[in-house]
Protein backbone atom coordinates (compact mmCIF):
# COMPACT_ATOMS: atom_id res chain seq x y z
CA UNK A 1 0.00 0.00 0.00
CA UNK A 2 0.94 3.76 -0.56
CA UNK A 3 1.72 5.41 2.30
CA UNK A 4 -0.88 7.97 3.22
CA UNK A 5 -0.53 11.71 2.00
CA UNK A 6 -1.12 14.59 4.17
CA UNK A 7 -4.41 16.18 4.18
CA UNK A 8 -3.03 19.59 3.48
CA UNK A 9 -0.61 19.45 0.98
CA UNK A 10 0.99 16.26 -1.40
CA UNK A 11 3.93 15.08 1.38
CA UNK A 12 3.87 11.63 3.10
CA UNK A 13 1.62 12.33 6.21
CA UNK A 14 2.79 10.61 9.44
CA UNK A 15 1.26 7.65 10.34
CA UNK A 16 -2.40 8.25 12.71
CA UNK A 17 -1.96 11.84 12.33
CA UNK A 18 -3.67 12.59 9.03
CA UNK A 19 -0.70 15.24 8.63
CA UNK A 20 3.10 15.77 7.38
CA UNK A 21 5.62 16.52 10.03
CA UNK A 22 5.60 19.77 8.50
CA UNK A 23 1.46 20.21 9.49
CA UNK A 24 1.92 17.92 12.65
CA UNK A 25 4.66 20.52 14.21
CA UNK A 26 2.30 23.26 13.42
CA UNK A 27 -1.04 21.16 14.39
CA UNK A 28 1.14 20.86 17.98
CA UNK A 29 2.29 24.38 18.29
CA UNK A 30 -1.75 25.73 17.82
CA UNK A 31 -2.61 23.07 20.59
CA UNK A 32 -0.30 24.29 22.90
CA UNK A 33 -0.66 28.02 22.05
CA UNK A 34 -4.51 27.48 22.88
CA UNK A 35 -3.61 26.20 26.36
CA UNK A 36 -1.48 29.83 27.00
CA UNK A 37 -4.85 30.93 25.53
CA UNK A 38 -6.77 29.43 27.94
CA UNK A 39 -4.58 30.75 31.05
CA UNK A 40 -4.69 34.03 29.56
CA UNK A 41 -8.35 34.48 28.56
CA UNK A 42 -10.20 32.07 30.46
CA UNK A 43 -13.63 30.20 28.60
CA UNK A 44 -11.75 31.03 25.07
CA UNK A 45 -13.30 28.16 22.84
CA UNK A 46 -11.38 26.09 20.26
CA UNK A 47 -13.68 27.52 17.71
CA UNK A 48 -12.93 31.16 18.93
CA UNK A 49 -9.13 29.92 18.94
CA UNK A 50 -8.86 28.72 15.68
CA UNK A 51 -10.70 32.00 14.33
CA UNK A 52 -8.12 34.12 15.96
CA UNK A 53 -5.24 32.18 14.96
CA UNK A 54 -7.09 32.37 11.25
CA UNK A 55 -6.83 36.16 11.71
CA UNK A 56 -3.82 37.07 12.54
CA UNK A 57 -1.27 38.27 10.32
CA UNK A 58 1.63 36.70 12.10
CA UNK A 59 0.02 33.06 12.05
CA UNK A 60 2.05 31.37 9.51
CA UNK A 61 1.09 29.10 6.38
CA UNK A 62 1.56 25.75 8.15
CA UNK A 63 -0.35 26.96 10.92
CA UNK A 64 -3.09 28.88 8.72
CA UNK A 65 -4.05 25.43 6.95
CA UNK A 66 -4.24 23.37 9.78
CA UNK A 67 -6.38 25.80 11.91
CA UNK A 68 -8.47 25.91 8.78
CA UNK A 69 -8.63 22.37 8.68
CA UNK A 70 -9.76 22.16 12.20
CA UNK A 71 -12.38 24.91 11.95
CA UNK A 72 -13.78 23.13 8.70
CA UNK A 73 -13.78 19.57 10.96
CA UNK A 74 -15.65 21.33 13.92
CA UNK A 75 -18.22 22.25 10.98
CA UNK A 76 -18.65 19.22 9.92
CA UNK A 77 -15.88 18.68 7.61
CA UNK A 78 -17.95 19.21 4.02
CA UNK A 79 -14.79 19.75 1.96
CA UNK A 80 -13.34 16.26 3.02
CA UNK A 81 -12.02 14.79 0.14
CA UNK A 82 -12.23 10.90 1.59
ZN1 LIG B 1 1.26 18.73 5.02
Amino acid sequence: MLGETCLLCERESIAAFRLCRYHKIASERIREAYSVWQTGYGDFSWRNYLKKVISLPETGQWALDVAKLELSDLDGSEESGR
